[in-house]
């Protein structure tokens, strides 16, 4: 994307300094930098000017200033975006909201919680389990990601599978619009129905369309007992098998985590007792009550050991269960270690169709020579194949791979991103899944957001190019 004028951005710097104040913002080089990447593969940009919002004042200001100067705005949160969302990709501002960490209210009679944007998620988890509550949506980025890009992305993770993910679980949210006008979303009730569901647009919009200041939240009794199961397979197809045995006989584990021979390799650089003829895995959590938690466990056993599991390994303290998750959530980190370049895709399928999307992934490898794993969420068919490769010659095949990845799931009724979103990396790739009437609908809901272009620019909606234009 074209970078917005040096002479706009020096406007923006006078009149953000006298509105702001020069303590939160950043303008030299140095701290500008880290700013301009996220924690995916796209190319980074650096901005001109951090707003270090403090509180709803301070963004209502940035996006008036950034509206009277016509300077594109990017709203960033933890940073641990994985399609490019918080790239500031035409330069300008990039408005942290961070620093907004106040847990404002849980409420255990409403069973509700109020929050800024800057909270991070495991921050929440910690503080709402301290009452008695939950709050289910747990992305494997939850120890340095906020709640604020969690609405964004409207995050998952592995226990969505039982529980849903972000959106199921925010009742309200109070956001700011290019311009700086605030608005209060959705309620505080369980139920409602006024007016179109705006809470729902605003969650997974990306920071395209406002910015989010506080989110109400939904939350739920914390489960009486948890079990976690380790269970190793002679072949992902075997491993593929036992996730269709467990929703034959009704079984929703709480987590149902698969990884194959590629993602175990990369696992087995963690203390964890892995069978070295292990060919897959899989991760399986159980919560309930202690009855029903201990006989789900049990039928979960058997149903790997019926289908050929080689050993179904339980964990019998926290600290075993947290020296698993560790591993787990360490994994994408410890799979960049396996090659010089990777790019992780999250495509789901219908769950009944896993097994045929590991076999096309296999054949992708095949025909185009790019290294491949897979590994995710295997109970709502959502798994991140990531492609490696060490070398720039790779890389004409690596785009091959990735379209004929997407067409492959679009033919099997799937969708290009069950969690990370469009942002940056998968824009070349919506026309696939979307028809041009429904990309043109949604293009016109942004002009009404935003007339001008200026929140969040060149996300979501296709561009030129292939993917990341590597
Ligand atoms: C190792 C690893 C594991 C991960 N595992 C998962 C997983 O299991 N499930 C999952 O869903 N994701 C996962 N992610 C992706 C990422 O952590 C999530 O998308 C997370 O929700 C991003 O939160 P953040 O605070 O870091 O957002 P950022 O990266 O700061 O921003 C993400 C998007 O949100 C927008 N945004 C940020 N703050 C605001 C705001 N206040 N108002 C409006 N828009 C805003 C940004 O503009 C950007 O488009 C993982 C990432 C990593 C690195």
């Amino acid at each position: 994307m074209e970078r917005v004028s040096a002479a706009r951005v020096e406007q923006a710097k006078i009149l953000l300094d006298r509105a702001l104040g020069g303590s939160k913002l950043l303008t030299e080089a140095v701290s500008l930098e880290p700013y301009g990447y996220d924690r995916s593969e796209a190319a980074p940009v650096t901005p001109d000017i951090v707003v270090r919002a403090k509180s709803i004042q301070d963004i209502e200001k940035t996006l008036a200033i950034a509206q009277e100067t016509g300077v594109p705005v990017t709203p960033r949160s933890g940073g641990s975006g994985k399609t490019g969302g918080a790239v500031p990709s035409a330069g300008g501002i990039v408005l942290c909201t961070q620093g907004m960490q106040n847990i404002l209210e849980i409420n255990p009679n409403d069973m509700l919680a109020v929050v800024e944007p800057g909270v991070i998620l495991s921050d929440f988890h910690h503080a709402v389990e301290r009452e008695g509550l939950f709050y289910p949506p747990d992305p494997n980025s939850a120890a340095y990601c906020c709640l604020g890009g969690n609405l964004a992305e409207n995050a998952g993770g592995p226990r969505a599978f039982k529980y849903g993910v972000t959106r199921d679980y925010v009742l309200g949210c109070e956001t700011v619009l290019m311009g700086g006008q605030p608005l209060q979303l959705g309620k505080r009730t369980v139920k409602g129905v006024t007016g179109y569901d705006l809470t729902a647009l605003m969650v997974g919009s990306e920071g395209t369309l406002g910015v989010l200041t506080k989110a109400t939240l939904k939350l739920i009794a914390k489960p009486a007992q948890v079990h976690t199961i380790l269970a190793q397979f002679p072949s992902v197809r075997v491993a593929g098998s036992a996730v269709s045995a467990f929703v034959r006989r009704g079984l929703v584990p709480r987590c149902l985590e698969l990884l194959d021979a590629g993602a175990l390799e990369a696992l087995r650089t963690f203390n964890l007792p892995l069978d070295a003829d292990a060919q897959a895995l899989l991760i399986l959590e159980v919560d309930g009550e202690p009855n029903q938690c201990d006989a789900d466990l049990e039928q979960l056993g058997n149903a790997c050991d019926e289908v050929g599991a080689t050993s179904v390994w339980v964990a019998q303290s926290e600290s075993q269960r947290d020296r698993l998750w560790a591993a787990r959530r360490d994994l994408s980190p410890a799979i960049r270690k396996l090659s010089a370049h990777k790019l992780s895709e999250d495509v789901v399928v219908p769950r009944s169709r896993i097994p045929d999307l590991l076999d096309e992934v296999a054949r992708i490898s095949e025909k185009t020579t790019v290294r491949t794993l897979a590994y995710g969420h295997a109970g709502d068919g959502n798994l991140h194949v990531n492609f490696l490769w060490n070398h720039d010659h790779e890389i004409p095949n690596v785009n091959l791979a990735i379209e004929a990845l997407f067409r492959e799931v679009i033919a099997m009724h799937g969708t290009l991103s069950g969690e990370h979103g469009i942002g940056i990396l998968k824009a070349p790739y919506l026309h696939l899944e979307q028809s041009p009437e429904l990309i043109a609908l949604q293009k016109q809901i942004k002009q009404v957001f935003d007339p001008h272009n200026l929140l969040n620019p060149g996300k979501i909606f296709p561009t030129s190019g292939t993917h990341r234009a590597c």
